[in-house]
């Protein structure tokens, strides 16, 4: 089985291990380099970008995991997680640092004020079987995707709930790949449905 770390600083770990497990993998929680380095692939949760961003750098994983990621060790963001790889945050905190594993850009909160949370049935590219149940809590969207990015999910116009830019809503990027990153702007491991964290753990096998 290969060895998936669920980076352990905040947010939620303990939904991404027990997916993880299920999936196939061997899920360890990281929270030191020495850890980081024992892993075939890392999945850093969500939670608060700001804060894990904080505490990636006081516990002196900020730069042992921006050389795993520039060294192709496969990563899956899910919503914050999604905010950290990528190469920039709209709407972020000036000092927050970015993994950059995934040529996006992001915008925090994206989807507005009034509705923190929603959810929708997606269609997932590489996901067989129907589509995926996502829940989206204070989620960013992807704002911008580089030639080598690979949409994998969108919301269409009709259900993002609120544009708070206030003009027409539109269609918006919410699960992309770059190679062996993976990133969602919604929380798989919480509906109980593995198949997004089996597509990750084929990522980590065939790294
Ligand atoms: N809004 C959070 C952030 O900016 C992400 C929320 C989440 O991970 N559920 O980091």
């Amino acid at each position: 089985r290969p060895v998936v770390g669920v980076l352990a600083l905040q947010g939620a770990v303990r939904e991404h291990v027990a997916m993880l497990e299920r999936a196939g993998a061997r899920a360890v929680p990281v929270r030191r380099a020495t850890e980081l380095s024992e892993v075939d692939g890392l999945v850093l949760p969500g939670g608060e970008s700001t804060t894990m961003s904080r505490l990636l750098e006081s516990f002196e994983l900020l730069e042992p995991l921006r050389a795993r990621i520039a060294d192709g060790m496969p990563a899956f963001g899910s919503c914050a997680g999604m905010i950290l790889l990528a190469r920039q945050a709209l709407d972020g905190r000036p000092d927050q640092q970015q993994l950059g594993g995934l040529d996006v850009v992001v915008r925090r909160n994206a989807f507005g004020r009034q509705v923190d949370s929603f959810e929708v049935d997606l269609d997932f590219a590489g996901v067989a079987g129907g589509p995926v149940h996502a829940v989206f809590i204070r989620a960013p969207w992807v704002e911008k995707a580089g030639a080598g990015v690979e949409v994998l999910a969108t919301v269409s116009a009709g259900l993002v709930p609120e544009d708070p830019a206030g003009g027409e809503p539109a269609a918006r990027i919410v699960a992309v790949r770059q190679g062996a990153v993976l990133a969602t702007a919604f929380h798989p491991e919480i509906t109980g449905d593995e198949r997004v964290h089996r597509l990750f753990v084929e990522l980590v096998r065939e790294a």
